[in-house]
């Protein structure tokens, strides 16, 4: 489902360059949870980031459900992570000029499905939020934001969902609720779930721990 292939990540820091991740192997079965723990600094983005295409690689490739994204064209590459990743965020990352609902509808929009208001409303209702889609960001807490956020990436129904510390900006009873409805996301649906944390009970959750420390599989 995901395959890294010695992928690396080295970035210009002033005049030298600075490798932020070192080659690495990784793969993700279909339906897997993983976990990628590591304190502040140690890659965690940097991977997820990779693994969603938002980023390329300096070096390696990566293997999304058998394609090599490091070798599609930009237009080729936003149309699958529009089909096939759904991405959350610490800090949300929802259009603060768009409703709720808004929000939810717009990889649908993208996609161009006739079916986006009933999805969208179906979405809402599956993150608790029914009732809440005319409000806008600025007028939900951080816990009900991040529900609009988790919406939004289901909405093309992601055979892979990546999630970047989606509770470091929660307190405890919400970040409780964010998780809930992640795992229950990757149980029920089958959704690949790829979660980025430092906290050791969140990670404990899951299949596989990939522990970085200094852009590297920890312990090597
Ligand atoms: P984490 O998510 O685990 O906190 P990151 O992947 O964000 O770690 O960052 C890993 C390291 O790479 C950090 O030291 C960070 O400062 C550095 N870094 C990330 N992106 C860049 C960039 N574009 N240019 C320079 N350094 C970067
Ligand atoms: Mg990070």
């Amino acid at each position: 489902m995901i395959e890294l292939r010695g992928v690396s990540k080295t970035v210009m820091s002033g005049t030298s360059p600075l490798t932020i991740l070192h080659p690495l192997d990784l793969v993700v079965p279909a339906g897997q949870f993983l976990a990628v723990t590591g304190p502040s600094g140690s890659g965690k983005s940097t991977l997820l980031g990779l693994i969603a295409g938002l980023d390329a690689p300096s070096g390696g490739r990566v293997l999304i459900d058998g394609t090599d994204i490091t070798a599609l064209d930009e237009d080729r590459l936003a149309k699958l992570r529009g089909q096939k990743i759904g991405f959350v965020f610490q800090f949300f990352h929802l259009v603060p000029s768009l409703t709720a609902f808004e929000n939810v509808m717009v990889p649908m929009e993208i996609a161009g499905r006739a079916d986006a208001p009933g999805r969208a409303a179906t979405l809402l209702s599956e993150v608790g939020l029914t009732g809440r889609g005319h409000h806008y960001p600025s007028q939900l807490s951080g816990g009900e934001q991040q529900r609009i956020a988790i919406a939004r990436a289901l909405a093309n129904d992601p055979l892979i969902l990546l999630a970047d510390e989606p509770t470091g900006n929660l307190d405890t009873a919400n970040g409780r609720h964010i998780m809930d409805l992640l795992r229950g996301v990757n149980e029920r649906r089958g959704t690949t779930l790829v979660l980025a944390t430092h906290d050791p009970g969140l990670a404990g959750m899951a299949q596989q721990q990939l522990a970085l420390r200094d852009g590297r599989r920890d312990g090597h």
